[in-house]
């Protein structure tokens, strides 16, 4: 900067602005904080809504627009140890879930991760080469010990009607709380496509506290649904994607089955 007055000022500014920042009022705490996907309490203001939020801001976040990916020889298949489980639907509010028995599991490096739940979104939330699918399905896996998470996101593209989908469509629970059970048992792997190559990446949750604990692995080819089906759970939450968030240097590794 060759002015020195315009230096000086630009400096009393940037520093009135740093000053100002710390002088801000402490975000409340998040107890009793609803977030929404649209409005004043939407995603671009997650970050500020309170204060364990704060990570909604950070620079590991998801979901991502996947493109330029990797292709990684060194990648594996996910083993898979899905065992059937009695159906227990949840309404969360802002999606519908599904409650897995204990006993499933992957395997990431051989690191164990559980199975606890699958839940779904309207419209999906990761983009594949900038194009969004009617639907994404989240299968949200722990590992007990750190509590890191592996969550595997399938593509639901609308074309035929879902045979497993078939039976719980007419039973889903429409008021936030309210819950189904089945003895109808189904497993995670009546939702995976046949072809397992994937997409994966470091991120985190996709909702608040939006914690960067997530390693992603989004399947590249993706399962059918009917119309009627996906309407079914986008009536009841609505459009529940966030939009996709700046990648910041991160890598999208591929693995080509
Ligand atoms: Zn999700």
């Amino acid at each position: 900067m060759k002015n020195p007055l315009l230096y000086l000022l630009t400096s009393g500014i940037l520093l009135l602005t740093v000053s100002c920042g710390e002088n801000e009022a402490p975000l409340p705490s998040c107890t009793g904080v609803q977030f929404e996907y649209e409005g004043s309490d939407g995603p671009d203001y997650w970050s500020t809504l309170c204060v364990d939020y704060t990570p909604c801001g950070g620079k590991v976040q998801s979901p991502i627009n996947i493109t330029g990916a990797l292709d990684d020889a060194s990648l594996m298949g996910i083993p898979q140890t899905y065992i059937s489980t009695a159906t227990h639907i949840v309404n969360k509010g802002h999606t519908i879930q599904f409650n897995f028995d204990a006993g499933s599991s992957i395997l990431i490096n051989g690191e164990k991760f559980d199975l606890l739940q699958c839940h779904t979104h309207t419209r999906s939330e990761h983009e594949l080469n900038g194009v969004h699918h009617p639907m994404e399905m989240h299968f949200v896996h722990k590992n007990l010990i750190t509590g890191n998470l592996a969550v595997i996101g399938v593509f639901v593209e609308e074309g035929a009607e879902n045979p497993i989908l078939k039976n719980f469509v007419d039973h889903l629970p429409v008021t936030k709380d309210a819950t189904y059970e089945d003895p109808i048992t189904f497993s995670a792997l009546d939702f995976m496509p046949s072809d397992k190559s994937y997409f994966t990446y470091s991120g985190s949750l996709t909702t608040p506290p939006c914690s960067e604990i997530v390693t992603w692995f989004v399947m590249e080819h993706h399962i059918e649904a009917s119309a009627a089906q996906i309407h079914d759970f986008e009536a009841l939450e609505h459009v529940n994607n966030r939009p996709v968030q700046a990648l910041e240097g991160r890598m999208i590794k591929h693995f080509k089955m």
